[in-house]
């Protein structure tokens, strides 16, 4: 019986490959042991010789498909092609890095074949056939172990320079495959009109008035736009807030969001995730405003005032009335 197939999509940056596929290929390899069959699965140009760049990392074989429309294809093309590849060998387990580009082509692979992706992974293993792939997780406090139990194949996403690529003297098969390119309609843009905008962000500010959960109501969040006005700063708001029409991504701060520095930060119902904090832990002044006392939010401030947010808003506009 043949070993199930253990698969590192091959990227490609520019002309060359990316060297997180060789440090995946040598980690793979290392997994495999005599139970997988190590497979660079590689999408390239009818001229290309990319494979040339996989051979001394020594996966087991090389499964070249190509197509001059591959280096030029979007990512939905080539999750579209991966797709074809999946459901003629049926692999085990396939493994991307998480590059730029992994990132958007894996989760399209993923969804087209509805099994299980762990994204961002530092370390893998092996528990018989099932991969165990280690990432962080809560705002990189706890590392988890994420498996995949009932759908095949299995697949990661691996931070690049995870792993160290070694050159292997196995050498490697190569062998071609073949797949239908799918096209997939692209925008085509018939116009575009410079929008001239002269908003800072909330990274410029030197006074930002912070709104999260619990000032999240339209009255509220009235009152803290005539405050940011007063002050001469801006809006921001922690991520519950980006829900709303009125918040963008781009108001938010924190982890995923925005890392500020302003010399006033205020502080409206918001709790304190860590992931909050670390995009504002370094302002000059904090102010914190909770109706909760122990919220952890007053650990990390200057000054906090525990009650309504809302109340506090306007009792401050008072005193510029
Ligand atoms: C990978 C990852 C990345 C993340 N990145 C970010 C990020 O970049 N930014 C971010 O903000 N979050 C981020 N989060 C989410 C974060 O963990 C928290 O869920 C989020 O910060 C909570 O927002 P909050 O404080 O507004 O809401 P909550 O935690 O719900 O807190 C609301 C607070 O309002 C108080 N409150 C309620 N009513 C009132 C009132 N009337 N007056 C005064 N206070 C009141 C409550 O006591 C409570 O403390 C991330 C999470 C993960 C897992």
């Amino acid at each position: 019986m043949s070993k199930p197939e253990l698969w590192v999509v091959a990227e490609r940056r520019l002309d060359h490959i990316e060297p997180t596929t060789q440090q995946l290929i040598t980690k793979a390899n290392q997994l495999a042991g005599d139970r997988f069959h190590v497979v660079a699965v590689l999408l390239e140009a009818t001229t290309d010789h990319l494979e040339d760049e996989l051979t001394t990392y020594g996966p087991d074989e090389i499964r070249v498909v190509r197509d001059d429309r591959f280096p030029t294809a979007t990512d939905a093309e080539l999750a579209d092609a991966l797709k074809q590849l999946v459901d003629a060998a049926q692999p085990n387990t396939v493994l991307f890095g998480a590059t730029i580009t992994g990132r958007s082509i894996a989760p399209r692979l993923q969804a087209k074949l509805q099994t299980g992706l762990t994204a961002d992974c530092l370390d893998l293993r092996f528990d018989d056939d099932t991969l165990v792939a280690t990432k962080p997780s809560y705002g990189d406090n706890i590392m988890c172990e994420i498996i995949c139990p009932d759908r095949r194949p299995q697949m990661a996403t691996v931070r690049p320079n995870t792993f160290a690529a070694q050159p292997t003297p196995n050498g490697a098969e190569l062998t071609t495959a073949k797949v239908d390119f799918h096209p997939v309609t692209r925008l085509h843009v018939t116009a575009a009109t410079p929008v001239v905008n002269t908003a800072t962000t909330v990274g410029d500010a030197s006074r930002v008035v912070a709104l999260g959960r619990g000032a999240a109501s339209a009255a509220t969040i009235d009152a803290a736009t005539q405050l940011a006005e007063r002050l001469g700063g801006r809006i921001g708001v922690s991520r519950p807030l980006t829900d709303q029409d009125r918040f963008t991504h781009d108001d938010q701060i924190g982890q995923s969001g925005n890392t500020i520095h302003p010399d006033l930060i205020l502080n409206f119902g918001i709790s304190g995730a860590v992931q909050y904090l670390v995009g504002m832990q370094d302002s000059q002044t904090i102010v914190s405003v909770n109706s909760d006392p122990n919220a952890p939010i007053f650990a990390a401030s200057d000054y906090g005032y525990v009650g309504d947010a809302q109340a506090f808003m306007t009792a401050l506009l008072g005193q510029f009335a």
